[in-house]
């Protein structure tokens, strides 16, 4: 039995709206990087929890103290989500932190099969953010 974790891109999942439907349909379907455990082994997904933001001035410390939400539940494997290899510029920052902290842990890059380029799919989700949308202030001044 593999006890997994999965960490997600806090950008996908609390601007972008990500609910997370394509990691846990290739985990269910045994897809994209969960098709790499052996066809024989149980497969349990414990939790899934998401970056507390980008980090500024802390660094890895600010993933450090959330993940232990997570790492508290013998975990065997955290998969960083597929938003997280194409989009996180703290990556290789984080998966030293966590490889350090978390020996143990196996720590695997992408999730759900990739379906587009990286380069394409930094492309859409950059249109999504840069896309006109309303804010408080509209709705304060009476603009919406
Ligand atoms: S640090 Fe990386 S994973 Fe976390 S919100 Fe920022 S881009 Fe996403």
């Amino acid at each position: 039995m593999v006890r997994i974790g999965i960490l997600t891109c806090s950008n996908a999942t609390q601007d972008l709206g990500c609910c997370s439907a394509s990691c846990l349909a290739d985990f269910r379907k045994r897809r994209g990087t969960f098709s790499d455990y052996p066809a024989e082994e149980e497969l349990v997904l414990v939790g899934i929890i998401n970056c507390p933001g980008c980090p500024t001035l802390t660094g890895a410390d600010k993933l450090l103290q959330r993940i232990k939400g997570l790492t508290a539940f013998r975990l065997n494997a955290i998969h960083f989500t597929y938003c997280m290899k194409a989009l996180c510029p703290f990556l290789k920052k984080y998966e030293k932190a966590l490889t350090e902290a978390y020996p143990d842990i196996k720590l695997i890059i992408g999730t759900h099969q990739e379906h587009v380029t990286p380069e394409e799919y930094r492309k859409r989700v950059k249109k999504l953010f840069c896309q006109d949308r309303k804010s408080m202030a509209d709705v304060i001044l009476g603009k919406d």
